[in-house]
């Protein structure tokens, strides 16, 4: 379980409802006690669409402004758009210095973010997000020599001091998200481009709740991996 809720925490994920499938629970948990939480999305999710007369350039307006209605329905502070197209996430030095600035810029005690190291994620964004903020909260936010352009902007080194890796095969840390389940479905309904005809959505993801929590006496839980930092 979980003890130390942090006085502000960011999620760094690569696409508009990749947060609330995975850590929406636990986010609006902690807002209901007191923190300020500010979501940071990689990509505009301009490939997420099963409709064939779908097109980037309208899906991705769509999906912002769904992101956007997900994160007030949880009390999301601020959600910051990186606008890297869907699908083409690669590690560079300008995504890992984004990653680092909003670290810098937001100051979270907390970072989740999705787990490179999940032994088959399909999908490369989630790999590569996971690697980059990895990289950006230790060192690069850590350390005033790693993108030096960002001092110049005010945005002085920072200590992540708790990083979770969502959805991980071996978690180690649980969170009880009983009483705020039902918003992290409402969250979810508002990506209607993403779940919008899934009647099981509510279903499938209590039953997954329900697994997560199992081994730990929680009837609905989020895990995740707690990686340690030493400073
Ligand atoms: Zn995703």
């Amino acid at each position: 379980m979980m003890s130390e809720i942090p006085v502000r925490a960011m999620a760094v994920v690569a696409h508009p409802d990749d947060a609330e499938f995975t850590c929406a629970g636990t986010l609006a948990k902690w807002i209901d006690l007191g923190a300020e939480v500010v979501l940071v999305v990689a990509t505009n999710g301009n490939k997420g669409s099963a409709d064939l007369s779908m097109t980037s350039e309208r899906l991705a307006p769509i999906r912002r402004q769904e992101e956007l209605a997900a994160a007030a329905v949880l009390g999301i502070k601020e959600v910051v758009f990186l606008d890297y197209p869907d699908g083409e996430l690669e590690e560079t030095p300008a995504l890992r210095r984004d990653v680092t600035a909003a670290i810098r810029r937001y100051r979270p005690e907390a970072v989740f973010t999705q787990d490179p190291y999940r032994r088959y994620q399909l999908h490369r964004d989630h790999r590569i997000i996971g690697a980059v903020t990895m990289s950006a909260v230790f060192p690069a936010a850590r350390d005033h020599l790693y993108f030096p352009e960002l001092m110049t902007q005010g945005l002085l080194p920072h200590k992540v001091k708790q990083l979770y890796m969502i959805a991980p095969d071996e978690p180690d840390a649980w969170v009880d998200i009983t009483d705020t389940f039902d918003r992290k479905i409402a969250a979810l309904r508002c990506h209607i481009s993403q779940v919008g005809d899934n009647e099981n959505l509510e279903q499938m993801l209590r039953e997954r709740a329900a697994d997560l929590g199992r081994s730990q006496g929680i009837a609905l839980a989020e895990s995740f991996k707690r990686v340690p930092l030493y400073y």
